[in-house]
């Protein structure tokens, strides 16, 4: 079960990112993870939510990515998507492909909750218009 410690070191990454940027309270952590990882998402968001209690993150959620596996043919330079794990080239049938993508395990983005930090205070300004 190493997705509890993949869901650790996000919730490290997301905890210093508040400390970092002042954000007063994130709602949701992005992540990529490549389907070429053996991570398994709906155990790495059990793991989080787990965690994530009790902390400042205290029910921020996790928004998972899937990213396929993308690459370039080497024999037609094609660019190739692989489906259901066929290392074949499409275009040409050959199997010497470059992978690029599909091996991911990168945060994406951080959701904060802006609503909480702006306050409306529309009430006491000074009541001046633009009639133009
Ligand atoms: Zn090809």
């Amino acid at each position: 079960m190493h997705e509890l410690a993949i869901a650790e070191s996000i919730m490290d990454i997301a905890l210093k990112a508040k400390v970092d940027k002042h954000l007063d309270s994130i709602r949701a952590v992005g992540v990529r993870i490549g389907v070429m990882t053996d991570i398994v998402p709906e155990a790495l968001e059990f793991g989080f939510d787990i965690i994530v209690k009790d902390t400042a993150l205290d029910g921020c959620c996790l928004k998972i990515e899937r990213i396929p596996v993308r690459g370039t043919c080497r024999s037609c330079r094609k660019f190739i998507e692989v489906e259901d794990f066929v290392f074949i080239c499409p275009h040409c049938a050959s199997r010497d492909l470059e992978i690029t993508q599909g091996q991911e395990l990168d945060i994406a983005f951080i959701e904060i909750d802006d609503d909480e930090d702006t306050p409306v205070r529309g009430m006491d300004s000074n009541g001046e218009e633009n009639t133009g």
